[in-house]
């Protein structure tokens, strides 16, 4: 049975099952999703946490990757590596939110995403729209710092711009690294005006709006927060850091 809603699927299986039939289908675009159906995504996929409530001795908080103290977690990444129906279905959200906000004149060719997460998500919004797709390879220098970098230059043609998506934005970090790793084998590259993401993560303190001149649409705005050790107010009252997808961790934060 197709449902009508995303919002009516209350497993996993459900949400890629519905997926699979609604891109499957000749319907374009095959389901557009609200902020609510994707934030029900996100949970009912296993790949979102937000703290409920005031901070609290017996309910943890998460320690995230970049050893800061988080009220949050999300991992779009692990959700487009491994279900490919889920993913095309985010795809032709951001195709269709890039779609209805490109004016007549804005020539575009290529679509571009970070590595790793964003690098199938990018190939399949450029499949939609009939572009390019321009893979970007994560490298680390030899100082430690990592960097963004194309092995082949989108096309040569300066009125051709580029779109760029990401699956989220967090500080936008990767999103501008990307840029740079274009424009070293491309100086003069343009990109659309609007940056479609699936979610704007960005601390409400300072939350990213645009990357370069490109503003930012979310499918889905979260606001998370991310603390040193010093100032986290979880840890204040006794609440414990754990590392979200850990041994029953996850357990731990979301039976809470
Ligand atoms: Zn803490």
């Amino acid at each position: 049975m197709i449902r009508e809603r995303v919002i009516e699927c209350q497993t996993a299986e459900e949400v890629v099952d519905f997926a699979d039939k609604k891109t499957d289908s000749s319907e374009y675009p095959p389901c557009l999703l609200d902020q609510k159906e994707v934030e029900h995504i996100l949970f009912m996929m296993g790949v979102l946490w937000q703290y409920k409530g005031e901070p609290a001795k017996e309910k943890p908080h998460a320690l995230i990757t970049s050893g800061k103290h988080s009220d949050g977690y999300i991992d779009l990444g692990m959700l487009c590596k491994n279900f490919p129906e889920v993913r095309l279905m985010f795809a032709y959200n951001l195709a269709w939110a890039a779609r209805v906000r490109i004016k007549i004149n804005w020539k575009y060719a290529w679509v571009v995403g970070a590595d790793t997460s964003s690098t199938a998500l990018a190939r399949d919004v450029a499949n939609i729209l009939g572009a390019k797709h321009i893979k970007m390879v994560k490298i680390t220098h030899n100082s430690g710092e990592k960097k963004q970098w194309c092995e082949i230059a989108p096309p040569e043609d300066y009125s051709q711009l580029g779109l760029q998506i990401e699956d989220v934005i967090n500080t936008g970090l990767s999103a501008r690294q990307v840029r740079e790793g274009i424009r070293n084998v491309f100086p003069n590259a343009g990109f659309l005006p609007i940056m479609p993401v699936i979610v704007n993560r960005s601390d409400p303190n300072s939350p990213v709006k645009a990357i370069g001149d490109s503003i930012i649409i979310s499918l889905l705005r979260l606001e998370m927060r991310n603390y040193g050790l010093e100032e986290c107010p979880y840890c204040r009252v006794g609440s414990e850091a754990i590392v979200p997808k850990e041994g029953d961790n996850w357990k731990r934060l979301t039976e809470v």
